[in-house]
């Protein structure tokens, strides 16, 4: 490559085109960057959003989840099938299959892998849920209506088996934890949640580990073995960040890019957000490392306003919000209640909407809704600005959230 050519590609190159990558690119160009975007992504695929995977797309409804996107009017140089394998900062330069890849400014959006049980690797019939082509596998198995196991009960566990049952296979999930969403909820309210399971059909075994999987069947380490025609691994996932150790960039002990408030990287220039960032929270006092859509959306527009300022301009201190569509129930989740001291019911968990509220020193930090989205939208703008609630208000189901302050 010429000098001329290296110096002509330079400005700001994006490693990762999921929806962390592809927000920071047009967040850029919304916020009036007019310089060069550059978007580096593995996948050969159009950049598309996950969620429908775990939904429409995978029984089936939607045929892909493309971002509604125009890359070349917005002049944004998309560069599909291309992984990047190393970073050399001394240089400002990528390595990729097609050669160095020069950069002014970086982001990492590389997002995140999902977690495999060791030794399943190649047993046909076992699959993750993590990209288009993995819900493009499983399409037509659920078509085909097998037996199946799901390893894990967490939300992407708890979606794939609605999923499942929805097109009519026998369901048993296999959670090592001794409760559903263990690594989420705590147990008083994960507990409504589990009953979903057997309401829906689906049979949900808990404490209970995987020994091994063979063609066929999911053994279990206290000797069971499950007829499985199909098996999906929903246990977690990790950041994809694999590829920058040794590189100058600092890795947290969960894999992620430890980014500053200003999602800034240990390195000068060079940004990290999305699914492989953790940012330092003062709202909540703690690293988050949140692996959730909203985080992909808002955290790129921080990014951009940062670039685009040349300093460190904007703070990243978002009050953390998710959803997920399980068992027939829309689930939301806004806030981070560690160190919450109060815990509040609104509604019968058992009945079909319900929420639950954190208070700490009488403050809402979190909020879940469970078909309540009025709660969640309250709740949300609620914790932004620190609303101390009136307990016993905000535990009346019939008093709307924001008239519960005190
Ligand atoms: C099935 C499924 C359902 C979900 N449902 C919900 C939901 O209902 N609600 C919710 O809030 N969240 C949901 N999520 C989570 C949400 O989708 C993620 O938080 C979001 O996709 C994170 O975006 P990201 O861009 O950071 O990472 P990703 O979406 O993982 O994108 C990262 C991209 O970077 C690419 N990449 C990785 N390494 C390299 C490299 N070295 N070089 C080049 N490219 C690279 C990857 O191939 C990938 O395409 C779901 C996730 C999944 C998998």
């Amino acid at each position: 490559m010429s000098e001329q050519t290296e110096q002509t590609l330079s400005g700001v190159v994006i490693v990762g085109a999921g929806m962390a990558g592809v927000q920071t690119a047009v967040a850029l160009r919304e916020q009036g960057f007019t310089g060069r975007v550059t978007l580096l992504g593995a996948e050969p695929h159009q950049p598309y959003d996950r969620p429908p995977l775990s939904k429409a797309v995978l029984l089936g409804k939607a045929e892909d989840s493309a971002f509604d996107v125009d890359f070349e009017g917005l002049g944004i140089e998309l560069r599909l099938g291309t992984e990047v394998t190393g970073l050399r900062a001394a240089d400002h330069e990528l390595d990729t299959e097609a050669g160095p890849v020069p950069y002014e400014v970086l982001v990492l959006a590389t997002g995140a892998r999902p977690l495999t049980l060791p030794g399943t690797g190649g047993v046909p019939g076992v699959h993750l849920l993590r990209t288009l082509d993995d819900a493009a596998r499983l399409r037509p198995v659920l078509a085909a209506a097998p037996a199946t196991v799901v390893v894990g009960a967490g939300w992407i566990g708890a979606e794939f088996a609605t999923a499942a049952r929805g097109a009519g296979c026998e369901v048993t999930v296999v959670e090592a934890a001794d409760r559903v969403l263990a690594g989420a909820l705590p147990a008083e309210v994960a507990a409504p949640m589990a009953r979903w399971y057997a309401q829906a059909g689906a049979e949900l075994i808990t404490g209970a580990r995987v020994a091994g999987i063979e063609e066929g069947r999911v053994l279990l380490a206290d000797g069971r073995a499950l007829p499985a025609g199909a098996v999906v691994v929903g246990i977690g996932a990790r950041p994809a960040t694999g590829w920058l150790a040794g590189t100058g960039v600092e890795l947290g002990p969960d894999g992620s890019v430890t980014a500053d408030a200003h999602l800034r990287t240990s390195l000068p220039g060079v940004y990290a957000v999305g699914d492989c960032a953790s940012f330092p929270s003062a709202r909540y006092g703690a690293r988050l490392l949140v692996h959730h859509w909203d985080n992909a959306l808002q955290g790129p527009r921080t990014v951009a306003a940062n670039i685009l300022a040349g300093q460190p301009a904007q703070a990243y201190d978002p009050v953390p919000y998710f959803w997920s569509e399980q068992f027939g129930r829309f689930v939301q989740y806004a806030g981070h209640h560690d160190g919450a001291d109060t815990l509040l019911w609104r509604g019968d968990p058992d009945g079909p909407a319900w929420s639950v509220c954190w208070l700490r020193e009488g403050a809402l930090v979190a909020v879940l809704a469970v078909g309540r989205p009025r709660d969640l939208a309250q709740g949300r703008k609620l914790i932004e600005t620190g609303a101390v609630l009136d307990p016993a208000r905000a535990g009346d189901p019939a008093v709307p959230l924001k008239s519960a302050t005190a």
